[in-house]
């Protein structure tokens, strides 16, 4: 068995050598604070967590220099209690939940970054939005006015298959529709994709941002 650390240090530097910007995200749901810790002292500062409720306990016992990432699906009740201090919210699927994050945001006196989550997978159980409704959503009066939000790009799970050629796919559709928003929204400069098991193609197929959670700190 390798050590947290080792684990982060061997996806780092396969990552790295395609793309030297591209940010590990070290997904820690369901782990203890240890292994987080384990983590951080070997370096990593980036974490995602899917659950508010396992968040704000984390980032209260935790070091104050983390980022925290919300990368699972968000109920609007629950913005409040997160956005004090989360540094990227990757899975915002409606105009409704945007609205909601800059209300909370604005009382929070910051502008919260965000990616809008797609639904690339051919899945019924994934949230997201289609392209039609991202563009849609970008191009909309209600989003002009937002002034508390920052859409930095966008987030994608791939269907999980074993098909690696499906995957490809699905990867690529997302990079594609990130270059042609990108046109129009000079804030966008994420495209998170890539988890355990296909990390290795979401690089090669230009992910900026890898979210890896059971690599890096065993079976949950
Ligand atoms: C859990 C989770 C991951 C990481 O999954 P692993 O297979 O453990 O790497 C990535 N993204 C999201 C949205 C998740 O919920």
């Amino acid at each position: 068995m390798k050590t947290i650390a080792e684990n982060i240090a061997a996806i780092q530097s396969a990552i790295h050598a395609q793309n030297p910007d591209a940010v590990l995200i070290a997904v820690s749901k369901t782990k203890p604070g240890e292994a987080i810790l384990e983590a951080y002292e070997a370096g990593q500062r980036d974490f995602g967590e899917n659950r508010v409720q396992e968040l704000v306990p984390k980032s209260e016992a935790l070091p104050k220099d983390i980022r925290w990432h919300l990368i699972g699906h968000l109920q609007s009740n629950k913005v409040k209690y997160i956005a004090p201090f989360v540094h990227l919210i990757h899975s915002v699927d409606s105009a409704d939940l945007l609205k909601e994050i800059n209300k909370q945001a604005q009382k929070n006196n910051r502008i919260i970054d965000v990616l809008l989550q797609i639904y690339i997978a051919s899945e019924e159980t994934k949230f997201g939005l289609s392209a039609e409704e991202a563009e849609e959503l970008l191009s909309s009066a209600a989003f002009a006015e937002m002034k508390n939000i920052r859409v930095t790009g966008l987030m994608g799970m791939a269907t999980n298959t074993g098909n690696m050629d499906q995957v490809r796919r699905e990867f690529r559709s997302l990079k594609t529709l990130f270059e042609k928003l990108r046109v129009q929204h000079s804030a966008f400069s994420i495209v998170s994709m890539g988890m355990s098991s296909d990390w290795q193609i979401a690089v090669e197929e230009g992910s900026t941002m890898l979210r890896v959670g059971s690599t890096i700190f065993g079976n949950r």
